[in-house]
């Protein structure tokens, strides 16, 4: 477990039991998921929480990175991660360039990759969107939650262990779309 947290469950689907507004208890959901509270009237949904992820490509090779925290810690995934609230998905992406790598980078187009995982001990749902993307200035160093970077071809794919296999399927995608 992280931190200082105690044995306490929590499902990634269940609905919410308090109000953030007032701190009322909820009633049970309805069908569709949203709980309303009897105090403020508010109604409260669980939904994916969204991240992105950049194929960063140079000469036929993409930047994969091996994670340097948990979950997960010290198997492949790509730069990137959860946007914070009203964040642009394009600019959640650059973000994470400089916070991990040090670098500026241009997304390259639309998403090459949509996908849908849980992570982390309670498999909370993600919404994983993936660009590739191009450096335009700095030489990537790791950095943050980044133990490792590496240049990975379209052959070395399949070989690496790779943290979520949709990462796996979007660095392909990213290598092999003729461009
Ligand atoms: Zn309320």
């Amino acid at each position: 477990m992280m931190g200082n947290s105690k044995e306490v469950p929590f499902s990634p689907t269940d609905s919410f039991r308090f109000c953030p507004a007032d701190g009322a208890r909820l009633g049970e959901a309805r069908a569709s998921g949203g709980t309303t509270c009897p105090e403020c009237g508010r109604s409260w949904y669980r939904n994916s929480a969204p991240t992105v992820g950049a194929a960063i490509v140079r000469d036929a090779k993409a930047l994969v990175t091996v994670r340097g925290i948990e979950p997960e810690k010290g198997r492949v995934d790509v730069p990137g991660g959860f946007l914070e609230v009203g964040e642009h998905p394009v600019d959640g992406l650059k973000r994470e360039a400089r916070e991990e790598l040090g670098v500026e980078i241009e997304v390259v187009g639309d998403p090459v990759s949509l996908a849908i995982h849980n992570y982390g001990e309670d498999g909370i749902y993600v919404l994983a969107m993936g660009f590739k993307a191009r450096i335009v200035d700095g030489e990537p160093e790791p950095a943050d939650d980044v133990a490792e970077i590496r240049w990975i071809s379209s052959e070395e794919v399949d070989d690496l262990d790779f943290a979520w296999k949709h990462d796996r399927e979007f660095v392909w995608a990213a290598l092999n779309d003729g461009e």
